[in-house]
């Protein structure tokens, strides 16, 4: 029988925790998890929690699912891994045929790494080594929105406005282009959120047109800005930044690693910017990185999607030319398995459409006892996604609240003032009623 007092003490010594001041600890147990059950974590103790954020916004089908499960086994009695340079396989091959299909084959070139920020990097590369091989190095810097998170490695720094993240490292930096973000919350009193879209689509027109020469390009959380604090903007941005792209040649990506994978409503949030036949592979990105859900929380993947305009400025006689990145684990047949059977889950149950339903009664939980709060201020939703600021929070408000959600048997985990919610895709009626009924427990301890 595993003590739980034993496994936090040998975790504290041995295990560095991500994201983390340890020294919190001090004050804050970790919470030691031993089993997994649908929507559920199980601690040493037997108690049970709501996932409400989907285990850092991975899982989609619950924890241990039984279709996943099933494909994994098989997977693992069958390949569990070959290295991806000149070497192929058949869940690799389905898995990237499937999402090329899922952008309608505007996007039909799948690169695999492991982690966002892998992911993240790749894309970057690409659009570098893209302009490079058309004669065009000096465009080699980045443009990202105010608040954006794009991943942690340094790489990905460089597209990251989140300063906590960033300042330790400015000296290994290459610091890119900031262009302001179009948050629906800076609209003014009955302004619309689309109008607030155009006003930074004139701010980013601008820098393209300062700066465009040295741009490779722009990359864009579409909809929502999770880590920025579930910073939600309307598509017509997207629309905007896609044309100015085309205009003054820069590329776009998007990244999906969170919001991807039916988050915000869609398979892709794109989806709710793409018009059809316009512009660049019919008002597609040209890059799409995807990750967190795609493995249905289960295995590290990440991959970036291109287009075949990008794909063919790699091919070439020449081996300089190709796209010479590699992780070790790259196209992983257990991950891309894990994939393969999430897709299948979409499918088979229209999680789409039936999310449509959750997400309603996700918002209206959320919305029947938070609108009125006093402390709660811009209360807001996009598909499976729910959040609200609070005014007035004190310093340590996050880790107030955390701890208060636990005592209520909910994980939720705020990000500075702001309360979100991001269940997993199986979560029914009373799981969300848990959910917001903890939420609300938790707001009253942690404003106490
Ligand atoms: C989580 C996240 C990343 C980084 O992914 P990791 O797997 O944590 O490296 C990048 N972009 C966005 C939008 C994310 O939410």
């Amino acid at each position: 029988m595993l003590r739980s007092d034993d496994l936090l003490a040998r975790s504290l010594a041995a295990v560095w925790h991500p994201c983390t001041q340890m020294k919190h600890h001090e004050a804050l147990p970790l919470v030691p998890i031993v089993g997994g059950e649908g929507a559920w974590l199980i601690d040493a103790d037997g108690r049970r929690l709501l996932d409400g954020i989907s285990s850092w916004w991975v899982n989609l089908f619950g924890h241990c699912n039984p279709r996943i499960n099933a494909a994994l086994k098989d997977q693992l009695d069958t390949l569990e891994h070959v290295m991806l340079a000149g070497f192929t396989h058949p869940p690799v091959v389905e898995l990237s045929e499937r999402l090329a299909a899922l952008t309608g084959h505007r996007l039909g070139h799948a690169f695999y790494a492991s982690d966002g920020a892998s992911a993240t990097e790749i894309a970057l590369k690409m659009s570098v080594h893209y302009w490079r091989n058309h004669g065009e190095a000096g465009k080699n810097r980045f443009l990202s929105l105010a608040g954006s998170y794009h991943g942690e490695t340094v790489g990905a720094l460089a597209v990251t406005d989140v300063a906590l993240f960033r300042d330790a490292y400015a000296a290994l930096v290459r610091g890119g282009g900031t262009v302001p973000c179009p948050d629906a919350r800076l609209a003014a009193d009955g302004e619309p959120a689309a109008e607030v879209a155009r006003r930074a689509a004139a701010a980013l027109e601008a820098h393209l047109d300062a700066h465009h020469a040295e741009t490779a390009a722009l990359i864009v959380e579409p909809l929502v800005q999770g880590a920025a604090g579930m910073v939600m903007y309307d598509a017509e941005y997207l629309r905007l930044a896609r044309a100015l792209c085309d205009r003054y040649r820069v590329h776009l990506i998007a990244d999906e690693i969170a919001v991807g994978c039916g988050r915000t409503g869609t398979f892709f949030a794109w989806e709710q910017a793409a018009a059809p036949g316009a512009g660049t592979a019919g008002g597609w990105p040209d890059f799409l990185c995807l990750s967190k859900g795609i493995s249905g929380g289960y295995l590290p993947l990440s991959l970036v999607l291109s287009s075949d305009d990008i794909y063919q400025a790699f091919y070439d006689e020449h081996t300089a030319r190709a796209f010479l990145h590699s992780h070790s684990y790259t196209g992983n047949p257990l991950a891309c398995r894990a994939a393969l059977a999430t897709l299948d889950i979409f499918t088979a149950d229209g999680v789409i459409e039936a999310n449509r339903s959750r997400a309603r009664l996700l918002g209206d939980a959320v919305r029947a006892r938070f609108a009125d709060h006093r402390a709660v201020r811009h209360l807001r939703q996009c598909g499976m996604i729910a959040a609200f600021d609070v005014a007035g929070a004190p310093p340590d408000f996050a880790r107030r609240f955390f701890a208060a959600a636990l005592e209520q048997g909910v994980l939720l985990r705020p990000i500075g003032d702001t309360v979100y919610f991001m269940p997993p895709y199986i979560v029914d009626a009373d799981d969300i009623d848990r959910l917001a009924d903890g939420a609300a427990a938790a707001l009253a301890a942690a404003l106490a």
